[in-house]
């Protein structure tokens, strides 16, 4: 496992290899001056780059790395909040726009299409009953269900985290490697069991220790150590609270644009 010391996302050299990187890594309120969830996948063994979660600063971050959001070819959505997936309807606007041809597949929770369709409303009136050259298509995922999608064997989990549908916890199989995604959780023991044997575990870590209903603090991932038995562990969604004691975690953290290999 390598880590690359820019956010340009370059060729693997290794088939088998996944480039993540972190273009957004931040919380929903800019916290650090980072932003919000964007994470990048790309790897030889899959036809077009994939992210989790589209924050609305998404595409903003995506450019900042030399990403292209019109290579996306699928998102997968922990939940629907809007630092989570508020940037689909700019990356569905992007794509028209720039004369997108090449199919969008948005796999999220229950009721991902309605509240698509509703943001695109809300933010650009009519946006979402326009005729595109590309295909859109939704694809929701229950928790506890495995579904393969672009190319990927997608497993779902059950998180806490009330955001007007049931969140997921995700377990991505990308070829032989897998990587976990907790999205935004309360401690639950779905956590250890999606990112199992994992090769790289991305955890919120929200605060250190401060109690705050619905998500992920650094002392769960520590209180619950023994049940997390991912090789790497990178902790993600950090507030001000969180990324002034980063450097006491015994996990990596993440920063806007870092890219590692896994
Ligand atoms: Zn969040
Ligand atoms: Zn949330």
């Amino acid at each position: 496992m390598r880590e690359r010391s820019t956010c340009q996302a370059g060729q693997v050299s290794e088939t088998t290899a996944v480039t993540v990187t972190f273009a957004g890594c931040g919380d929903a309120f800019g916290s650090g001056g980072r932003f919000q969830a964007c994470i990048h996948l790309r790897s030889a063994s899959l036809d077009a780059p994939v992210l989790l979660d589209c924050g609305a600063t998404s595409l903003t971050a995506l450019r900042r790395c030399g990403l292209d959001p019109g290579e996306i070819g699928a998102v997968f959505v922990s939940h629907l909040h809007g630092d989570h997936f508020g940037g689909l309807p700019f990356l569905i606007l992007d794509g028209q726009f720039s004369r997108r041809t090449a199919p969008l597949v948005l796999a999220g929770p229950l009721g991902t299409g309605q509240r698509l369709t509703e943001a695109m409303e809300c933010m650009f009136p009519a946006s979402s009953q326009v005729r595109r050259r590309f295909e859109v298509s939704v694809v929701e995922l229950a928790p506890g269900r495995t579904a393969s999608v672009a190319g990927i064997t997608a497993s779902t989990y059950p998180a806490s985290h009330p955001s007007g549908a049931p969140a997921l916890i995700l377990r991505l199989a990308v070829g032989p490697k897998v990587i976990a995604y907790t999205g935004d959780t309360a401690w639950t023991a779905a956590v250890g069991q999606a990112s199992a044997g994992a090769d790289l575990l991305i955890a919120e870590a929200y605060y250190w220790d401060k109690p705050v209903p619905h998500h992920l603090r650094y002392a769960d991932l520590a209180d619950h150590a023994r049940e997390i038995t991912a090789r790497r562990v990178v902790l993600t969604h950090m507030s001000a609270d969180m990324l002034a004691r980063q450097r006491q975690a015994i996990h990596e953290t993440a920063r806007d644009g870092l890219a590692i290999t896994v």
